[in-house]
């Protein structure tokens, strides 16, 4: 098993389906947002999944929650999501 899969696996555990969303049940930054610590470093989980679906956020583009899709805070569904 890759290291992708066992990620993906200790994430799932700590994420709820809700509908089209998936609402984070682990640790969250002060300001919210859903976290996971790799190494000493705060990787947001959000951020995480979308680049396992979609690739690398392009230089100079950033991933924003699609406030018309969705104003859950703790949902980290790549659905949700979109780059500006
Ligand atoms: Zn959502």
């Amino acid at each position: 098993m890759g290291s992708w899969q066992k990620k993906a696996m200790s994430l799932k555990r700590r994420i709820r389906q809700q509908g089209r969303h998936q609402i984070w049940t682990g640790r969250v930054h002060g300001d919210g947002y859903p976290i996971i610590m790799r190494g000493g470093k705060i990787v947001f989980v959000a951020r995480l999944l979308w680049e396992k679906r979609h690739g690398e956020v392009p230089e100079g583009r950033r991933l924003r929650k699609r406030r018309e899709l969705c104003t859950l805070a703790k949902c980290v569904a790549p659905g949700c999501r979109g780059l500006v």
